[in-house]
């Protein structure tokens, strides 16, 4: 039997993808759209038998795709990059309305694109490899690095197709087969990879697309002994349950997770600059991992720097993503909107203020939640130390630049820090000291796709990007022949 989604005019199968087919389950799990709660579609819900029967088409596709030539991996990753960039308008419209972010973004440079750019970047940093190869007195070292296996990779529901291409296409270009498990509340996207992956030559089994629940079929794959690596983005207690099962069969796991990360404004800073980047921490109505949700805020320049950010929020728009004057859409689903809202209440009534939001814009069960900045907290308030994962900032004055280090490795996490200053200087001594895995110095969410990005302390174990899922993706054997 299958299934599709129709949205827009965009013809989305609703089944897995196993072995270069499409396999349906009996039970299916429904997908509603965050703008307006519609159903989009009744989705494969996943179990035992297409867990069982993904990592069989992976373990079986592997030895050849491992073995198949850079050049002829490079050349279908190139085609899966011009295959998405083709399609990007459609992949666009399909990911706004399972997301909720904003079509502008994704149809633009930094959204569907960018998720293509994973594959080609992957194809030109495989073609730029050499094995290392070392010679000594009586000795020759030859070290080859190649796929590792079939591989896991479970994605969360924020940046659907983005973070899976940042997976799928080093895995792939590194010679693993994949089982990939997109988030249940985004299904739709890595659908469209799959067929992406079947026109641009990808060999039957060695991209599965596995739909359905974490703690059902996710579980299920992660604690299988046939895989050899498993990189998984989403959150904490979820990456401390899928390490549990990993720990069972030793296989190597890579986290990206949550992160409460520091944007400090030094005196001295740019503050029209800063203030514009502040008003971006609002993106995707700040369910991005890795936005800088505690502005750390010079005594200075306190006052000011909150009078021209609530000017500058003046006009700020909420709703319907897919307008081109929006800039910020739903939140994801009603658990995820209690959640914020659960923490915007407590910060209230523990005796924060809001200096602008701080509650839903409507009151009709809607997700659009109203752009948030809160000050006055005490010390340690939970609002300033867990991750919200919503359109709220806090905002606190710091004394000194020891006050403000203190103060921006001050949580659990160490994903990413952004600071303003115009001291060169400054700003390389502050980076040293954060607790950060990515540090922007007057600018914000860059990153060439050879550099590295992961977090230190709760937000991660391990790096991905460039070379560094090329290491977590790959075998190493050294052999040495005696001369
Ligand atoms: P989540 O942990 O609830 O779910 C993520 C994925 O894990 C989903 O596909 C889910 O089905 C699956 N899953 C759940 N339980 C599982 C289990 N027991 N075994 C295997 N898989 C399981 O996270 P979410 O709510 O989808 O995402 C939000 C979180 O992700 C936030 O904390 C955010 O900061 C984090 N995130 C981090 C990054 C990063 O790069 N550091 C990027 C995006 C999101």
């Amino acid at each position: 039997m299958m299934n599709f989604a129709h949205i827009d005019g965009i013809v989305v199968s609703t089944d897995h993808w196993i072995d270069g087919e499409r396999v349906s389950s009996a039970r299916r799990f429904d997908d509603h759209s965050p703008i307006d709660g519609g159903l989009l579609a009744r989705v494969s819900r996943g179990g035992a038998a297409e867990a069982d029967l993904a990592l069989s088409a992976a373990t079986k596709a592997f030895p050849e795709w491992r073995d198949t030539p850079i050049e002829r991996r490079a050349a279908i990753l190139r085609r899966m990059h011009d295959l998405i960039v083709e399609r990007a308008e459609d992949f666009a419209q399909v990911e706004t309305a399972d997301q909720g972010g904003l079509l502008s973004y994704y149809t633009g440079e930094r959204g569907i694109r960018r998720s293509a750019s994973n594959f080609s970047a992957f194809a030109d940093m495989l073609l730029e490899r050499t094995d290392p190869a070392f010679t000594g007195d009586g000795y020759r070292s030859r070290v080859s690095i190649t796929g590792t296996g079939p591989v896991v990779l479970v994605n969360p529901w924020n940046g659907p197709l983005l973070l899976e291409s940042w997976k799928v296409a080093p895995a792939l270009a590194a010679g693993n087969t994949v089982v990939l498990k997109p988030s249940e509340w985004t299904p739709l996207t890595a659908s469209m990879l799959a067929d992406i992956s079947a026109a641009a030559g990808l060999p039957p089994g060695v991209l599965n697309v596995v739909q359905g629940l974490g703690e059902e079929v996710g579980a299920l794959l992660v604690a299988d002994p046939r895989v050899r690596r498993i990189s998984f983005t989403g959150s904490v207690p979820t990456a401390r349950a899928i390490a549990t099962a990993a720990a069972h069969n030793l296989t190597p796991c890579s986290f990206e997770l949550g992160g409460k990360s520091p944007f400090v404004v030094f005196a001295d800073a740019d503050l029209d600059a800063a203030v514009r980047t502040a008003r971006r921490q609002f993106s995707n109505a700040g369910q991005v991992c890795l936005i800088g949700s505690r502005l750390l805020l010079a005594e200075e320049i306190y006052g000011e720097f909150l009078d021209r950010f609530t000017a500058a929020m003046d006009g700020f728009t909420v709703g319907d993503p897919r307008d081109t004057d929006t800039d910020m859409g739903p939140l994801i689903h009603h658990e995820q909107f209690q959640r914020v809202d659960g923490f915007v209440q407590r910060a209230l009534s523990d005796g924060a203020r809001a200096v602008f939001g701080g509650g839903p814009l409507r009151d009709d069960g809607s997700l659009y939640y109203r752009p948030t900045l809160l000050v006055d907290m005490e010390p340690g308030a939970e609002i300033v130390t867990e991750e919200v994962f919503g359109p709220v900032l806090t905002a606190q004055p710091f004394a000194s630049e020891e006050e403000a280090i203190a103060m921006a490795n001050g949580t659990r996490y160490g994903l990413t820090a952004t600071l303003f200053t115009d001291d060169e200087v400054r700003a390389q001594r502050v980076a040293e000291r954060l607790n950060a895995g990515t540090v922007w110095v007057n600018c914000f969410w860059i990153r060439d796709l050879r550099a590295p990005f992961g977090g230190t302390g709760e937000s991660g174990v391990g790096r991905e990007g460039g070379e560094w899922s090329f290491d977590f993706y790959s075998e190493v054997k050294n052999t040495v022949t005696g001369e």
